[in-house]
């Protein structure tokens, strides 16, 4: 390693450690102690450093949590120390009981530790000299999978401890409510299965074959336990939970030392009454005898140890009568089936509405006109139904009506490809316009402010538009007649819907609603297109060409496009003014005048004049394309100080190489002219 490769590969460690840092702050501990961005710079430069000198990449870089290669499958993993199972308790007396036999065997002189009972899945981890190395699951507890490269996208699994252990740290790996929910909208939004329950969720992340996935999430952790704890030096439940956070784990903080049932009926009475408000799920408490000689006294049944006892809550489940389904739809024209229930409180609040999500959810659960059913929380927020009361069903009913067509057009529905989702792919459904309107003047899409879902549903049951382009020829007249809608509301709409027309085309193009392309999705396109037309006339090859598009995108914007409705509310929507052009920045390379423009350059050695990441931006906006090895494809090699083997091999090769002076001088003699 040369000297210089040598003080970045120092650097680049420095990085991590201080990144690793910030993260056991915010993720371990609750307590950031810096703002994002100066994370996410440190972040940035680090990756900057690591994709220059691949070589310098280390294992337990944060850089490594975005999630490899998929995988074929997961490899066996057998578990030399089982994992074990907890004997469940469900009362007091039964707490009473457990505590009576421990106290028969060790004496009076007995603490407790309670836990809560993380309702996830059984993780074990294990480290040499401070290292992740490999994950499993629980499995059957003797043999489970190998889910580590799904495991290093889990933020608060530190890559390295704060100390060199080698040791096998055993605990929950869960979903947090808010996550949880947010990815159940998504997966209805976009016709897919729901998960029943965080639980499934945290299960299904953790077993995708492709880490990517996995990394977006949001899993978390606690840990509790280590299979030796021996290099911990320490010597009851207490202290090492303390210690497992002292090294870097996320352990959870409502644990408490109980000396008695009373304390430990309190404990559990405090959770039960705050686990609703808890951000992640609980299903109950786990009571272990502190100290580690006695648990070692008192040594294991077949499969659980007799040291410790889970303390079930009783489940949050209420039952009530099912009046009736409702059939919704949405913008993209999946359509919902909402249950509508006689009121019951379950989980602190009153529940009269349920989702269904999709015919084959409620075929599923065999549901039938006049069930009594029950329902839960699920991640104790979302109203579900769990099952039909079968002893409570009527003897001659018949299975709930699943319609055919459309609830508001009458058109058939469609199951998509492989989706669970039914839709109505009528375009001039009513219900799908109204949708489309609502969301063509979202924030993100064309942002046209004062134009409700009632407003724009009432402009179309009176017939002052028929689709989205009709918002450009609304008059004032026609605006008052609708009720509630005054001169001045009439002009402040007006006055929004004539500023839309001149926002930058992504905004459109996302406010069109195709199909999967979301407002990331469209900018990328309006960036690379530059306009609709071209992106209107792109095929599939020239999307999956920009790398960041999948095939489903891009079938979906053909497709979308090849209809001739669509053409034709291209015109309307070109002939009201609306603009068709992006308008973000884009460098057009003929008006580039820069040595840089068209050539691949590779910067090496200290910079003083500009840091490397504003010499590269520089260089990039003026057409040039920067690189971090040197080969025959580059153009210029600029050498700051300390530079080293990639000067040697620029010089080798034949590059032209200049110093950082020429650099600066090139970039202030460069111009760009933007139009
Ligand atoms: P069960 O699956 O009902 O036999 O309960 C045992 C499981 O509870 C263990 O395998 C752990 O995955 C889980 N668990 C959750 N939180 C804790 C905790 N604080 N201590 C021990 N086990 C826990
Ligand atoms: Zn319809």
């Amino acid at each position: 390693m040369s000297e210089s490769i040598a003080k970045l590969a120092d650097q680049a460690a420095r990085m991590r450690q201080e990144l690793n840092k910030y993260a056991y702050e915010y993720y371990v501990k609750d307590n950031p102690t810096v703002e994002d961005y100066v994370y996410d710079k440190l972040y940035h430069d680090l990756v900057a450093i690591e994709e220059k000198y691949p070589e310098l990449i280390t294992s337990d870089s944060p850089t490594q949590r975005v999630g490899g290669q998929v995988l074929q499958g997961f490899e066996k993993v057998v578990h030399d120390v089982p994992l074990y199972s907890l004997n469940d308790v469900f009362t007091k007396e039964e707490i009473v009981a457990f505590i009576n036999r421990v106290k028969k065997e060790l004496g009076e002189n007995v603490t407790f530790v309670c836990e809560l009972k993380i309702d996830g899945l059984s993780i074990t981890l294990r480290y040499e000299d401070g290292l992740f190395v490999r994950g499993a699951t629980r499995g059957d507890g003797t043999v489970g999978e190998n889910i580590t490269e799904n495991l290093k996208t889990v933020r608060s699994i530190p890559l390295r401890l704060q100390e060199p252990l080698t040791i096998e740290v055993r605990g929950e790996c869960f979903m947090p409510k808010k996550s949880f929910v947010t990815l159940n909208e998504k997966r209805d939004e976009a016709g897919q299965a729901i998960f029943a329950n965080p639980r499934n969720a945290a299960a299904g992340s953790l077993r995708q074959l492709d880490p990517k996935v996995t990394a977006t999430r949001n899993l978390d952790t606690f840990l509790y336990t280590v299979v030796d704890f021996g290099p911990l030096h320490v010597a009851n439940q207490f202290t090492a939970l303390n210690q497992l956070e002292n090294v870097g784990f996320h352990v959870n903080h409502e644990r408490r030392l109980c000396k008695n049932v009373e304390e430990i009926w309190e404990y559990i009475e405090e959770f039960q009454e705050r686990r609703t408000t808890l951000p992640y799920e609980i299903d109950g408490v786990v009571i272990k005898v502190n100290d580690f000689h006695q648990q070692e006294e008192l040594g294991f049944t077949v499969k659980a140890p007799r040291w410790a006892a889970a303390y079930k809550f009783p489940p949050e489940e209420a039952q009530t009568k099912l009046l009736k389904i409702e059939w919704t739809i949405g913008r993209t024209g999946v359509v919902t089936p909402t249950a509508v229930m006689t009121p019951v409180r379950v989980a602190g609040t009153t529940v009269s509405r349920a989702s269904l999500h999709n015919v084959d959810f409620i075929k599923q659960k065999d549901l039938h006109n006049d069930d009594m059913v029950t329902i839960y929380k699920a991640g104790d927020i979302i109203p579900e139904v769990a099952q039909v009361v079968l002893s409570s069903r009527k003897k001659d009913s018949l299975p709930v009506f699943i319609p055919t067509n459309c609830p508001v057009c009458g058109s058939e529905l469609v199951h998509l490809d492989d989706e669970v989702a039914l839709r109505c792919i009528n375009p001039k459904c009513p219900a799908l316009i109204k949708e489309g309107l609502r969301h063509f003047v979202t924030r993100d899409a064309m942002n046209i402010d004062g134009l409700g879902p009632k407003v724009l549903a009432q402009m179309y049951d009176n017939n002052l538009l028929t689709d989205v382009a009709g918002l450009y020829s609304l008059t004032k007249e026609q605006l008052l007649t609708l009720p509630k809608i005054k001169e001045k509301s009439a002009n402040n709409i007006l006055k929004a819907i004539a500023a839309s027309k001149d926002n930058s085309v992504e905004r459109l193009l996302f406010g069109l609603g195709i199909r999967h392309v979301g407002a990331k999705a469209a900018r990328i396109l309006a960036e690379n297109f530059g306009d609709l037309e071209s992106i209107a006339k792109a095929d599939k090859v020239k999307i999956v060409a920009l790398d960041t598009l999948g095939e489903t995108i891009a079938d979906s914007v053909v497709t979308y496009f090849e209809n001739e409705e669509v053409q034709e509310l291209l015109q309307e929507l070109k002939t009201a003014g609306v603009n068709f052009t992006f308008k973000g920045r884009i460098v057009k390379q003929l008006e580039i005048d820069s040595p840089f423009n068209g050539k691949t350059i590779v910067l090496t050695g200290k910079l003083t004049h500009y840091n490397r990441n504003d010499a590269k931006e520089k260089i990039e906006n003026l057409g040039g394309k920067v690189t971090g090895s040197v080969s025959k494809k580059t153009d210029i090699v600029v050498a700051g100080e300390d530079a080293g083997s990639k000067l040697i091999k620029a010089k080798e090769l034949g590059i032209t190489v200049w110093d950082e002076q020429q650099m600066v001088a090139a970039l202030d003699g460069s111009s760009v002219n933007e139009d």
